[in-house]
């Protein structure tokens, strides 16, 4: 088992702290900034072992050097990415196994967001750190891939079971939500999704982590094929990846 907990960094920022309860290891992934990680693994007495980095981005890494000077932390980070990460002990890609404790997660390689990408898969715990590639209703901007290498990333999730958990970077899922009504209005479980997020948030209360499920039923990045949202947009006939393109192009302009 795998305990998790979630830590809001930044302006908007999730990151997380692992604890693998057979060895006791701790693995943080994405800290981009050490202060509020520290504190929060001192508090719960968590000896850090891991450093697990999903893309290249200050967000996600800066806070890299000082937990990894204070802790002696292994750092595992995208192998695309070495040439723009500092301190990664080691690299993984696409297709490979990263373990920490007695951990496995199985690497994606979903570039799109950025070139380095990748995304972890704990699959015995069914937990998925997709770092900037997913979010709860939505999908990271593209600064540097194309909206079709997005669509192939993404649609490595596809096969996933449902009741995979969600743990993504970003507190977005408010505006994700009022853009995924645009193009889905009559999403009777959107819609229900949407009034709860309405209520998390006003309460300020994390709407992460979501699970494959809720997202395979409502986010409109990764249902590209629906056809309510084929005919919203009037392009019944085109093929996955246009329709994809088409509701970045649009988030891009809300
Ligand atoms: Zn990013
Ligand atoms: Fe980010």
């Amino acid at each position: 088992m795998i305990d998790v907990r979630q830590i809001p960094i930044l302006s908007d920022n999730y990151c997380y702290l692992l604890r693998d309860e057979k060895t006791g290891a701790v693995a943080v992934i994405d800290p981009g900034v050490a202060e509020p990680v520290l504190n929060e693994a001192k508090r719960l007495n968590w000896q850090i072992t891991d450093i697990i980095l999903t893309h290249h981005h200050y967000d996600h890494v800066d806070g890299v050097a000082e937990i990894k000077a204070l802790t002696g932390a292994k750092v595992t980070g995208p192998t695309k990415d070495n040439h723009r990460i500092e301190h990664l002990d080691e690299t993984v890609d696409g297709g490979d196994i990263l373990t920490f404790g007695s951990q496995t997660a199985k690497v994606f390689f979903v570039p799109g967001h950025t070139l380095g990408h990748i995304a972890y898969w704990f699959e015995e715990s069914n937990i998925l750190f997709p770092g900037d590639s997913l979010f709860a209703l939505g999908c990271g901007r593209l600064f540097e891939g194309t909206p079709e290498m997005m669509w192939q990333s993404l649609q490595q999730y596809l096969p996933l079971p449902n009741e995979t958990i969600v743990y993504c970077a970003h507190e977005y899922t408010l505006a994700n939500a009022e853009f995924a009504v645009t193009i889905d209005p009559d999403n009777q479980p959107l819609l229900k999704r949407v009034a709860e997020i309405r209520r998390l948030r006003s309460e300020d209360k994390p709407t992460v982590p979501s699970t494959l499920d809720e997202e395979f039923k409502t986010n409109p990045f990764l249902r590209p094929n629906d056809p309510q949202i084929r005919k919203q947009l009037g392009m019944m006939s085109a093929t996955d990846a246009e329709v994809f393109k088409e509701i970045r192009l649009r988030k891009d302009n809300f």
